[in-house]
């Protein structure tokens, strides 16, 4: 079972160093317990070569990325996850309801829905680091396409070299977006060069001051 911390759902309702009052917690965990019920998280990823034949240049797969960012942030790397996630179509649902009778109640839902798919999006994340030590392998934080230079385009690449829609059932419109909503997928590389990243990337990393693989835009 996983666990959608509280603090993400207020931060991304905008609560940011104050606390909210018992009605917005009561509200919340009402929304949250209503989500559980609605949601069935999905996930799949596969581990593939990476290779850099030129600068700014990556190739896993099928897939030839260029893109100065994550060519930095890949340094080194020999191998790359490719993982998608999703909580299923239920949240837009329960958003689409919502909207019509309680806005606040709408806002908490697309909270707790993007809390919910970034906490199963850690979950798999740890099984990609478990199956990466291994093999002597340390990861690099994940990195989505339409982040910094890593072009949405790239998300057709995802959805042919995962089957995204036949194996957790998320489709891709014309324009790149991800039905349902609230789905995420990103590339995680893999290096023998041991790094103290952290799970939640780049931006709560201590060490990313003077750290030459740092995720930047
Ligand atoms: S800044 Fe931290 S999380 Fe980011 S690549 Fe460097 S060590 Fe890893």
């Amino acid at each position: 079972m996983i666990e959608i911390p509280r603090k993400e759902i207020y931060r991304y309702l905008g609560y940011r160093g104050i606390e909210p009052d018992e009605s917005v917690r009561r509200r919340t965990e009402d929304c949250v317990q209503k989500l559980c019920a609605a949601c069935t998280p999905r996930s799949i990823w596969k581990v593939l070569p990476l290779s850099s034949p030129s600068e700014n240049v990556l190739i896993t797969g099928d897939m030839e990325i260029h893109s100065a960012n994550l060519y930095r942030n890949m340094q080194g790397c020999e191998k790359a996850a490719l993982l998608a996630v999703t909580i299923g179509q239920g949240v837009d649902l329960l958003i689409r309801r919502a909207e019509l009778v309680s806005m606040t109640d709408a806002a908490i839902y697309q909270a707790a829905g993007a809390a919910y798919v970034e906490a199963v999006c850690d979950d798999v994340n740890r099984q990609i680091i478990e199956k990466a030590v291994k093999e002597g392998l340390y990861c690099r934080p994940r990195f989505s396409p339409g982040y910094g230079d890593f072009s949405l385009e790239h998300q057709k690449d995802f959805f042919r070299i995962l089957e995204i829609t036949k194996t957790i059932g998320v489709n891709l419109s014309d324009s790149l977006l991800m039905a349902p909503s609230k789905s995420v997928t990103a590339m995680i590389g893999m290096s023998r060069t041991a790094k103290p990243c952290v799970i939640e990337g780049c931006e709560s990393c201590g060490s990313r001051d003077d750290c030459s693989f740092r995720r930047d835009t």
